[in-house]
């Protein structure tokens, strides 16, 4: 324009946003034009619409600022302020900007991850908060009343360490053998943490959030407690978050991602069951709830409390060299005992589709004397493999590098993994012969074997099939708590955190599969699922019996879990993982790319190699980080997919974070990476 100037003009206001991109950087605007606030209002943390592209998105204010990297004329003002107060606390954001760098993740997406759906896309408008509607219904009976008059001795000790740290950071590694009354100390953490005027953040694992645990948290509790789970519709999540953000909420008890959740009077962070694969996030942002809860207790000057029977190697170690405070106990209360161990080993026996004989008779004795009798098996459907005995032909799935298990009711195919789904053909589709054979146990083959054999007992499956919807499990566990003499049988449904007084009976089908996994975590893995199965056991008056099947009854690690429990196989695992330099003793990052054709991924990796290589030379000394691959994924084929990945190893978290960084800047604006699907996973927990 040909209007010249005086003065020069004034430095422009310049919005620097957080917009869920996949770009890993900070997006400039202009004032929104009809902008009339005042500028001192426009706080980092509160949601902005912005032209992007051809799309309007939701950002988040990062900062207010009158630079730009890019030339201030071609900057486009943003469309609208949503927000008069940021939603997410100032000392929040600063965390979860941290845990997008921390994870590698582009700070647009993962800030976009962590709010409610209903306040990602839309304007201010749904946001004025309605009554709750769940609404607080004590149970009639308790059967679990308040023990703080009762507590043994190790329970209080636990409680007072926890309750003295109240108003400061501390992290307390909760490790009590199942059953021993951890729940109760949680309650009593709890209990004190309200009295302060204090709110409780509680998460549990996703198979852990039933009606149960809520039931026990409604007797125990008068106050206002909101659940935060995958069920609710956006707009109960969007109560809820509201109720714990307004400081409505004293408790709020939710699954992993409730750890987002802002508190306008953070007290007290539990995390049951710490281990729990379930929090952390497999996709997308990439998170663990249980660091991001021991970050989050630091930055809001709270105790938080990682309890579990079974801890992740991880927190031993962080208890072991002091980071965190080691709470033991070692005794459940009362008269009631651990149950007792017995391998059964099936390598010199006929089994009856999947049953010893000398299980099948303990079955008999604790049914027939009125018990309860639980049998855990991993795996779901009727049979994992499907196989022609003319010509040894295997149903596979097309999409990936796995077998078919066959379902029975109704009878279909089904890959576990992508879950296509096909008929069952009467004969085999390789030589037409009429022989096909099912081989290998599941969940529903075993439950029609123990209805053969136990024609009069009640025998009730639990696994995602049969029980996939909440109210099934719920209706499921209500008769089970009758205390009727039947049998269980079923999936991790089963293992974890119920409460069955009335089993007397453990028995594990086949304990082999996790003994000899490729994975660096298959033993802890083994360790964890059989032990929180075995502890389902003897809750009640009578004492518990566990029956582990397998075929390799005398291998190291059953033996020490069975002779010598958790712990001390723990800390070999943890002496073996130090000999090795694998985590806790160092950190991993994977970085996983996949792609429709088979060569595209390795690739794109061997050029990433190429590049953390340089990058390596130039920033650190070599040997301070180890890269190896491309490799293929241990199931290479998945979903249609071809997938590969390269392993990060240092035993410097900062110098891992650097290299990362810069790597990530560099394939972002490399040309392979729109031939694949690329992500980074740190400290990756499925390595498949
Ligand atoms: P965990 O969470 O470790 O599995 P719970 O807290 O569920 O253990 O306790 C197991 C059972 O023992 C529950 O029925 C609980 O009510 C009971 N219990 C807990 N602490 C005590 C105690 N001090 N005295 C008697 N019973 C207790
Ligand atoms: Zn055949
Ligand atoms: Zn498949």
């Amino acid at each position: 324009m040909p209007v010249s100037r005086a003065k020069p003009d004034p430095a422009p206001t310049i919005l620097r946003i957080a917009v869920p991109s996949p770009l890993r950087r900070r997006f400039d605007y202009l004032l929104p034009m009809t902008f009339d606030g005042q500028l001192k209002d426009l706080l980092p943390g509160i949601r902005i619409r912005v032209p992007f592209g051809s799309r309007e998105l939701t950002g988040i204010l990062l900062e207010v600022t009158d630079s730009s990297d890019v030339n201030t004329g071609k900057l486009k003002p943003a469309i609208a302020i949503l927000d008069r107060k940021p939603l997410i606390p100032a000392h929040l954001l600063e965390l979860w900007l941290w845990a997008a760098r921390y994870y590698q993740h582009p700070v647009g997406e993962a800030l976009h991850t962590l709010l409610p759906a209903a306040l990602r896309d839309k304007a201010a408008a749904g946001i004025k908060r309605r009554k709750s509607d769940l609404d607080h219904e004590p149970g009639d009976h308790n059967d679990h009343p308040d023990r703080s008059d009762s507590l043994s001795l190790e329970q209080r000790a636990a409680c007072d360490a926890i309750n003295a740290a109240s108003g400061s950071y501390g992290c307390f590694l909760l490790d009590g053998v199942t059953g021993s009354g951890k729940t109760e100390i949680y309650l009593q953490a709890i209990s004190h943490a309200l009295a302060n005027a204090t709110q409780a953040l509680v998460l549990v694992p996703e198979i852990g959030l039933t009606p149960q645990t809520l039931a026990r948290f409604r007797q125990r509790f008068s106050q206002h407690i909101v659940v935060m789970h995958s069920g609710l519709t956006p707009r109960q999540r969007l109560n809820a978050w509201l109720e714990a953000a307004d400081g409505t909420a004293d408790i709020i008890i939710g699954t992993r991602s409730a750890i987002f959740t802002p508190l306008a009077r953070p007290g007290l962070i539990v995390i049951d069951e710490e281990h729990d694969g379930s929090f952390k996030q497999q996709d997308g942002f990439r998170y663990s709830a249980r660091d991001l809860g021991v970050m989050r207790a630091r930055a809001e000057a709270v105790p938080v409390v990682l309890g579990s029977a079974t801890p992740s190697l991880e927190s031993l170690h962080n208890a072991q060299t002091g980071r965190y405070r080691h709470l033991r106990l070692t005794q459940r209360p009362g008269d009631v005992r651990l149950p007792v161990y017995r391998l059964i080993d099936t390598q010199p026996q006929q089994l009856e589709e999947g049953f010893s004989a000398e299980l099948l008779q303990s079955i008999r004795d604790h049914i027939t004397s009125g018990q309860q009798v639980l049998i855990f098996i991993n795996r779901r459907g009727f049979a994992p493999v499907l196989q022609c005995k003319d010509c040894g032909w295997i149903a596979e799935c097309k999409h990936c590098d796995a077998r078919m298990t066959l379902h029975r009711t109704p009878p279909h195919l089904r890959c576990h993994h992508c879950e296509r789904r096909e008929p069952v053909t009467s004969c085999c589709p390789s030589c037409q012969g009429k022989s096909l054979l099912a081989m290998g146990m599941g969940s529903e083959r075993s439950e029609t074997v123990l209805q053969r054999h136990f024609p009069d007992t009640r025998i009730i499956r639990v696994d995602s099939d049969s029980t996939g919807r909440k109210h099934e499990l719920d209706t499921v566990l209500t008769e089970i708590a009758l205390g009727q003499p039947c049998i269980l049988v079923g999936t991790q449904m089963l293992a974890k955190g119920h409460h069955f007084p009335a089993v007397t009976l453990v028995a594990v089908l086949d304990a082999d599969s996790g003994l000899f996994s490729a994975d660096f975590r298959g033993q802890e893995f083994m360790a964890q699922m059989l032990t929180q199965v075995a502890g389902r056991s003897g809750r009640g008056d009578a004492a518990g019996e566990v029956l582990i099947q397998t075929r390799h009854s005398t291998h190291h690690s059953l033996q020490t879990l069975i002779h010598h429990g958790y712990p001390t196989l723990a800390s070999e695992l943890l002496a073996e993982r130090q000999q090795s330099g694998m985590p806790p003793f160092s950190v991993l990052a994977l970085l996983r790319a996949e792609a429709l054709s088979a060569r595209a991924p390795e690739q794109f990796l061997i050029k990433a190699r190429a590049l953390a290589d340089d990058l390596r030379k130039q920033l650190l000394m070599p040997d301070r980080v180890t890269i190896s691959g491309p490799l293929p994924a241990p199931m290479e084929k998945r979903a249609n997919r071809y997938r590969q990945q390269l392993m990060f190893r240092s035993t410097q978290r900062a110098d891992l974070q650097m290299l990362l960084t810069r790597l990530c800047e560099q394939l972002e604006h490399s040309a392979d990476q729109r031939k694949v699907r690329w992500s980074v996973d740190v400290d990756p927990l499925d390595m498949i």
